[in-house]
């Protein structure tokens, strides 16, 4: 993939899930794909590899959070792996400091050196394992709290308030779509409300990504399911405040085409 291909796919991507970036974000994710690709050579990081898959898998579907994400000071990303979502979104919002969270040191070598040899000001990489009790893990908590196939939705709801600063929010990338009224409820188990939800999709591929999940007795985060996936290729987004789940007020964002809503079931991607 040349340098001028990815400028247009990044471009593209970015028109279609209608997040804005700055120029140079380009030639900074590039040199984030030479690493990731160069570390996955020696450690197994990732198992997607191929540029245009990195592109639209790893980074645009980091970039398409940047909405809920803007704004804020800190970000704590728990169970970051090689660093999604937190180093694109860190790219892409300079000024923002970022903690990336995981258990495996070669994890945490990883998106040290990344921010290290891209000259990052502001990131942290930090092994540790998140159980709910940030001063005994020293783990900082953060304005944002954000993951990616880290948890089902109640267990992310259960682990991440524990995490947030006062008058923060966590955001929750859904494996699966869900419905308001769904959301809602799960909201509600834990004295949260839900502040947005917003629906898109992987802008080239239109491939969704499933995960699935374990239970967070046996460890809790979500593996990269292997075979094939379906065709709606829908991903959901959703934000939750601590407070009254009454006042619960949820906007969805029109990106959805048609025949592409509802039937929202609970579930890893
Ligand atoms: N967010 C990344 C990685 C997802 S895989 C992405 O979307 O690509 C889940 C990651 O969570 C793994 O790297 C695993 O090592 C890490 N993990 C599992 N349990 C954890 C815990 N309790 N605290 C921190 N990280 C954890």
């Amino acid at each position: 993939m040349d340098n001028a291909r990815f400028e247009d796919q990044l471009a593209a991507g970015c028109r279609a899930l209608g997040v804005t970036v700055a120029a140079d974000l380009g030639p900074r994710l590039q040199r984030l794909m030479s690493e990731l690709l160069k570390w996955n050579a020696k450690v197994n990081l990732t198992a997607i590899t191929a540029p245009e898959e990195v592109l639209e898998k790893h980074f645009l579907d980091s970039l398409a959070v940047l909405p809920e994400v803007t704004g804020a000071a800190t970000l704590l990303d728990l169970g970051a792996g090689a660093g999604f979502p937190g180093l694109p979104l860190k790219l892409a919002l300079p000024a923002l400091g970022v903690t990336l969270v995981d258990t495996v040191g070669k994890k945490v070598a990883f998106i040290k050196a990344a921010a290290a040899s891209l000259g990052m000001q502001g990131v942290r990489g930090l092994h540790a394992r998140a159980e709910g009790q940030p001063e005994t893990e020293g783990i900082p908590r953060a304005e944002v709290l954000i993951a990616r196939a880290f948890m089902d939705l109640p267990d992310w709801l259960a682990l991440a308030p524990a995490y947030v600063e006062p008058g923060g929010r966590v955001v929750a990338m859904l494996g699966k779509a869900q419905t308001d009224a769904e959301l809602a409820a799960r909201a509600a188990e834990r004295q949260l409300r839900v502040v947005s939800a917003r629906a898109y999709r992987l802008p080239f591929s239109g491939a969704e990504r499933r995960w699935r999940c374990s239970p967070r007795s046996r460890g809790g985060a979500c593996r990269r399911a292997r075979r094939p996936v379906g065709d709606s290729g829908r991903c959901d987004t959703a934000v939750f405040l601590p407070g009254n789940a009454r006042r619960c007020r949820v906007t969805s964002a029109a990106r959805i085409p048609p025949g592409g809503e509802g039937g929202a079931s609970q579930g890893p991607r």
